[in-house]
């Protein structure tokens, strides 16, 4: 397609995406729910062929790929399919005393046209689960998948026009096609990537005054004390780091812990990882693959860097690579607070240790970092976990466990800072895609405001 091509074409869809908006379509909750159960059966019928996509493009196990992608978003719409209707209905507020007989209500109103960005790590998910949120509240949407998983992106935009025509349209494409939709005007602009981008997005935004929710990633650190069963946390935090090789954006980028407390995780981690995925994780088919040769040698350039001999670091487990096949061994390194590995998020399946005095001491470290998307304390130390609640702010905070707060469809999920602004899933997509009306109902009589009007002569013998 040339370049003039893309532009018709894409002003095209956003102008037939406004059309079925203007029409007043979108309102129903019937047509809602008939989307998202259409969405459903797409994901449903063509279950074999996205899962195929996503093995091509990330080397994602099936079973990986039901439970982060498909079978995440047949969860997610049936949630809301479920409680779609109450969460509509209008919320009522309390009305003043000054101000009654009066009913006050807030009225949630879709917003319009919804663009939807996407990156490449969980192709699927990341592009439809706002969608499920932009349809709920009865938008129409233009999804962006992104251009590094293109299997991915092509299976996207094979089906969702054949069972959403006229709610959701793909664009496929990158930087040139992205920055076109951005120069158009959208009711609310969805992103999920890294903050540079986000910046962008939120620039091409502020020109129409466009909401923007930006989900956006940075370094997620663990907390590890003595307390816990280390067996039991070394697992989990093997599990939440090496899904996905690595490239999930609520993964534990870096583990901090006394000396005493990382020298019993990284016994056990090794085992945790084996455990996982075989002695040879190059011969699992549990264990993904990075996603292109770039984003590869930068994995490997860390490797290098911080475990050269003059580095200070030291290798716990792993540290093999194939660049043929992208592959990077599924790896835990002894660091100091400066090593390479620790200036920006991983996003790969690097695990560093580093070691602080105390929690307070992990606290500080923390809190002298960009906000946390996520951040994950493993303690059984009451007061310990209080610290962590109180002292630091991130997008979520889990005891025991990573990553899983984002299969609780009532929690909001999103970042605060660095990390992002705005959240989704559940009822919080609906909130995000929705205006929220203020609406004042009073009657004319008996009128009871006659007290507030000028000349003031009654409310100046109350004052
Ligand atoms: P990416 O490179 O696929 O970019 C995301 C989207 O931005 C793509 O659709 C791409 O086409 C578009 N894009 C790229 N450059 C652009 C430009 N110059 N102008 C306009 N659009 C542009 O993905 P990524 O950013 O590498 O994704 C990884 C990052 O995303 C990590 O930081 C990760 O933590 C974060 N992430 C966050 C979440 C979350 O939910 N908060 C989820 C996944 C990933």
């Amino acid at each position: 397609m040339s370049a003039e091509q893309t532009v018709t074409g894409i002003q095209g869809t956003v102008d037939a995406a406004r059309a079925v908006f203007k029409s007043g379509a979108t309102r129903p909750l019937a047509w809602r729910l008939k989307q998202l159960k259409a969405m459903n059966q797409m994901l449903l019928d063509h279950r074999d062929d996205f899962t195929a996509a996503l093995a091509a493009d990330l080397g994602k196990h099936p079973a990986e790929a039901w439970l982060t992608e498909i079978g995440f978003l047949t969860s997610e719409i049936a949630h809301t399919v479920k409680h779609l209707e109450g969460w509509l209905k209008p919320r009522r507020a309390q009305v003043p005393l000054a101000l009654a007989p009066a009913r006050a209500t807030t009225v949630l109103e879709p917003l319009g046209v919804v663009l939807v960005i996407a990156p490449w790590n969980y192709p699927i998910q990341l592009l439809l689960a706002p969608i499920i949120g932009a349809l709920a509240a009865g938008n129409t949407a233009v999804g962006k998948p992104s251009e590094m998983t293109p299997a991915s992106s092509a299976a996207l935009a094979r089906w969702v026009p054949k069972y959403l025509d006229g709610a959701v349209s793909i664009v496929e494409g990158g930087v040139p096609e992205t920055t076109e939709l951005l120069a158009r005007r959208f009711d609310h602009i969805f992103y999920t990537g890294n903050g540079r981008v986000g910046r962008i997005v939120m620039a091409a935004a502020a020109k129409n005054l466009t909401p923007v929710t930006l989900e956006l990633g940075g370094k997620s650190p663990v907390f590890v004390d003595e307390s816990v069963d280390m067996i039991a946390a070394a697992r989990r935090i093997a599990w939440g780091k090496f899904m996905n090789a690595g490239q999930t954006c609520v993964a534990p980028d870096y583990v901090l812990g006394t000396d005493a407390a990382l020298a019993k995780l990284a016994r056990e981690l090794p085992l945790a990882i084996e455990d996982l995925y075989g002695a040879e994780p190059a011969h699992s088919l549990a264990y993904g693959r990075i996603v292109n040769d770039a984003a590869f040698g930068r994995l490997a350039g860390l490797l290098e860097a911080d475990l050269a001999p003059e580095s200070g670091s030291s290798l716990v487990a792993g540290g093999g690579t194939d660049a043929a096949t992208r592959y990077v061994e599924p790896t835990v390194l002894h660091v100091d607070a400066e090593a390479k590995v620790m200036e920006e998020e991983i996003f790969g399946p690097l695990l560093p240790l580093v070691t602080v005095g105390s929690a307070a001491e992990a606290i500080a470290f923390i809190n002298e970092r960009d906000k946390p998307l996520a951040l994950y304390v493993f303690s059984e130390d009451q007061g310990v976990r209080k610290e962590f609640m109180e002292q630091t702010s991130s997008g979520a905070l889990n005891f025991g466990v990573p990553v899983a707060h984002l299969s609780v469809p009532g929690l909001p999920f999103g970042g605060v800072g660095e990390s992002g602004m705005g959240s989704y899933h559940g009822q919080h997509s609906i909130d995000t895609f929705s205006h929220h009306k203020a609406v004042l109902e009073k009657p004319l009589s008996p009128d009871t405001l006659g007290f507030i009007y000028p000349p003031f002569g009654s409310l100046k013998r109350q004052l």
